[in-house]
């Protein structure tokens, strides 16, 4: 089958199954909706984590093992802010400050957050679309243990240690999604519409909170298939159990499609997850979920697909 296939990411998650799709679809058939929810203000700049990790991924300059940032990567920057006494807990590389200036630079003389988005994506040579999910500000951030927290605060600073409350998307209510996906959305020429595995929480539903999101991917013609970022109740990396165990819900899979069920076709979950019931109405689909070199990510997205097309023809 051929069409769009539109994926909702967050960072590393997500990036992986997105740079899977990247590798089986034709050209210009996959479109990536980041989150942006992430973004904040720091040293001046305007700073897009989910969106770098998503362009660095795609663009084969990722830093896999630190898991943010750039590859061959210096430190020169850094290390001279330091010895003038400046903020130093969130870390950027050399080259990656170039990306955070231009961007800031771009945004300051007026181009939206897409467009920039899309001039680096090509810059960097990445074919497929990158989109954030809005051009308005969205900032998450989380009640704690310890009070309100900006998400860099939480999740840098703090290295996700304080205990989760409750979620605020701050900006969402009033934001716009950008109106190409809604478009993408509500054409007849969309194939899939793929939820990365991605922390629910900070990555997905931040995207689903922005107005008319959430509704167009429940009305689009195209199967929503979802893919559970949780395997064997544990997280690959980062906090999603541990936030889903703060929230008062099951670490599990099963939790997870819980909360996109009203949207699902499908949900595949690991092989070590087949047990789970599937919430009414959604297929579940098994698979080596775990993605650990290039074969694994595209395995996994042939699969996304599979299951997405096999739903259309029923
Ligand atoms: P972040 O914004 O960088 O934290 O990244 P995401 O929100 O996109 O992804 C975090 C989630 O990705 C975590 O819940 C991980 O369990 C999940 N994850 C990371 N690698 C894999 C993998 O190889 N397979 C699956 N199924 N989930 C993964």
């Amino acid at each position: 089958m051929t069409g769009t296939v539109l994926a909702l990411a967050g960072g590393v998650g997500g990036a992986k199954l997105a740079l899977g799709l990247a590798h089986v679809l034709d050209e210009g058939e996959l479109v990536i909706v980041g989150n942006t929810g992430d973004d904040f203000e720091h040293l001046g700049l305007a700073i897009s984590p989910d969106l770098d990790t998503l362009l660095y991924t795609l663009a084969g300059l990722a830093d896999e093992s630190r898991g943010w940032g750039r590859q061959d990567e210096t430190w020169k920057f850094m290390a001279a802010l330091g010895r003038l006494g400046g903020p130093t807990w969130f870390r950027l590389g050399d080259s990656d400050l170039a990306l955070h200036l231009e961007r800031t630079r771009r945004l300051a003389a007026g181009e939206t957050l897409s467009a920039v988005t899309d001039g680096l994506r090509r810059k960097l040579g990445v074919v497929s679309r990158i989109l954030p999910m809005t051009d308005d500000r969205v900032r998450t951030r989380l009640r704690c243990d310890c009070g309100w927290l900006d998400f860099q605060d939480y999740f840098v600073r703090l290295r996700c240690e304080p205990a989760v409350q409750a979620l605020d998307y701050v900006g969402a209510e009033a934001a716009r999604p950008v109106p190409e996906v809604i478009d993408m959305l509500g054409g007849e020429d969309l194939r899939a519409v793929v939820i990365c595995p991605s922390n629910p929480f900070l990555s997905i539903e931040p995207i689903l909170a922005i107005p008319g999101m959430r509704t167009a991917i429940a009305n689009c013609r195209a199967p929503v298939v979802a893919v559970s970022p949780v395997i064997a109740g544990q997280a690959v990396k980062g906090p999603t159990t541990k936030m889903m165990r703060e929230l008062g819900l099951a670490a599990s899979a099963s939790a997870v499609a819980c909360r996109y069920a009203d949207l699902l076709d499908a949900f595949v979950v690991d092989e070590a997850d087949a047990a789970m019931a599937a919430p009414e109405g959604v297929r579940l689909v098994t698979a080596r979920t775990l993605m650990t070199c290039l074969a694994d990510r595209r395995r996994l997205a042939q699969i996304v697909l599979a299951a997405a097309d096999a739903e259309a023809d029923r």
